[in-house]
């Protein structure tokens, strides 16, 4: 039997680690079992439902390159794939499960479930439905379905014994049936099924074969397992992954930084580096290896790897890998990627002109091995495309010097520049280290207020390769600039 698995987001908000966790995983199963990989939208919470959510799944999942096999867009034999076009299946299946006296109809009003639970509350009792309407005789409960009574229908839980399964992962769980919510909803009073009755029937007639999800579905387990029993259907194997945390060791939230795709990918995060990482919480394939590409997962990944423990998502790790990513971007393709944030800062014009693009291919070098997301190379070359940003005297005079001695280095230096663009980044290092000796001071003190001046910041790219971009005409001028503003302090 060949593998068949699916990741089934519920689009109400934006897609999160979590979330593209688990969809990669099922994802790269799927590849490197020769399997299907379905897309399922569950979408019949109408009221939560989101458009831009389901528009954000796509987006995201374009974004990383994993395609699905079977789901919207691609089509499949197993659809439709939005269980908002399914209801009749559910609301068929529901019924067949009140035929079999495995479920009920319930006609409890709003008014006398929250008596009860007022009542239970006052009590001290355990809150759950109290199973009123479970001994409503069929004849009975079909005649006030005609008169047109609304109704719920509810999964009948067994009252003792218990109910577990095998997760590949954690073992077995199992849990006493007096425990499980009592008698769920599965068809809702407006005809739309519950999470649990879609989801079941979807698994089944999908023809997954094993379910990979979130560790915070395991309480769903037991109920599911009682659903495929009532229906007289096998279950698919179940595989719940690790929780994902933060470092301070509670479920990684907002409160920890971003957790949406939107952001990182605002952010600049390349998809590589995040499919890379993500790939890693809770899955590895050795001590020691840490990088794996897309198709490199494709091939490798096995559930027999997956770690028990909870992951931690370490920010500055994530970070790392981006920067290991864009290093090994090629020149033309990081410049490629970096476009539309330099756009966003208004550093580069829509569309890019020749000459802009000729000095951004330029300046990748000097900004490629420090660079930890493409969001922050505009702060790195906005210098080379506009004016340097403003600073103050303050900014160009160097500790424990004043005014005057900084006009006297800058006035020196600018007259190496009459040198310097024809000379090799050596012979100018040697130029300026003479200088200072010359004026007894250091390197430092002669090469900061320059840097201040051509750059507008004390940390900028290498200082030799930032002035070639920033070209002779340019420097000259922003030196004078930095004399003129020294001048007056002095
Ligand atoms: N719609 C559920 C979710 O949003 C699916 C859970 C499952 O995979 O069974 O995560
Ligand atoms: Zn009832």
């Amino acid at each position: 039997m060949s593998v068949r698995v699916r990741y089934a987001p519920s689009p109400t908000g934006l897609q999160h680690i979590g979330g593209v966790r688990t969809a990669l995983f099922n994802y790269f199963f799927a590849r490197a079992s020769g399997g299907t990989f379905i897309l399922r939208i569950e979408d019949t919470d109408r009221e939560r439902y989101d458009q831009r959510a389901l528009q954000d799944i796509y987006d995201t999942f374009d974004w990383l390159g994993i395609r699905w096999d079977e789901g919207p867009r691609a089509g499949g034999n197993y659809g439709p794939y939005f269980q908002s076009e399914r209801t009749r299946l559910y609301r068929e299946h529901a019924h067949r499960l009140v035929d079999s006296g495995r479920a009920y109809y319930c006609f409890c009003g709003a008014e006398r479930l929250e008596k009860m639970r007022g009542d239970q509350a006052a009590k001290g009792e355990a809150q759950g439905y109290d199973r009123h309407c479970r001994n409503i005789l069929p004849e009975e409960a079909q005649a006030r379905k005609e008169k047109g009574e609304p109704f719920v229908i509810r999964l009948k839980i067994p009252l003792e014994g218990s109910t577990g399964f095998h997760d590949r992962l954690i073992g077995t769980i199992e849990r006493a049936n007096r425990d499980i919510n009592p008698d769920p909803v599965l068809l809702k009073s407006d005809g739309f099924p519950t999470y649990h009755l879609a989801n079941v029937i979807d698994d089944h007639f999908m023809e997954i074969t094993h379910i990979m999800r979130a560790q915070e579905w395991i309480p769903s387990g037991p109920l599911h397992v009682l659903l495929y029993r009532a229906f007289g259907w096998e279950t698919p194997e179940y595989c719940h992954l690790p929780m994902v945390m933060g470092e301070d060791g509670q479920k990684l939230s907002k409160r920890h930084g971003s957790t949406s795709l939107v952001e990182f990918r605002g952010g600049g995060y390349l998809p590589e580096a995040i499919i890379n990482y993500v790939s890693l919480l809770g899955w590895s394939y050795d001590d020691s290896r840490q990088i794996f590409s897309r198709a490199d997962l494709e091939t490798l990944f096995t559930l027999d790897k997956l770690n028990k423990a909870a992951a931690v998502f370490d920010y500055r790790k994530l970070e790392w890998f981006n920067g290991h990513y864009i290093r090994e971007c090629a020149d033309g393709d990081l410049a490629k990627r970096l476009v539309p944030f330099l756009q966003k800062e208004n550093i580069l014009g829509d569309p890019v002109s020749a000459g802009e693009e000729k000095t951004l291919l330029e300046s990748i070098p000097i900004i490629k091995e420090r660079l930890r997301f493409l969001g922050a190379a505009a702060g790195l070359l906005r210098f080379i495309f506009k004016d340097a940003p403003d600073y103050t005297a303050e900014d160009l005079i160097p500790k424990k010097t004043g005014a005057a001695e900084a006009l006297r280095f800058l006035e020196e230096a600018k007259t190496l520049m009459a040198v310097f663009f024809e000379k090799t980044d050596e012979e100018n290092e040697a130029a300026f280290r003479e200088l200072s000796q010359k004026l007894g001071t250091r390197l430092g003190n002669v090469l900061g207020p320059l840097r201040v001046a051509v750059t507008g910041s004390k940390v900028s790219p290498p200082l030799f390769e930032s002035i070639r971009l920033v070209g002779k005409e340019r420097t000259l001028a922003r030196i004078g600039k930095a004399i003129g503003i020294l001048s007056q302090a002095a």
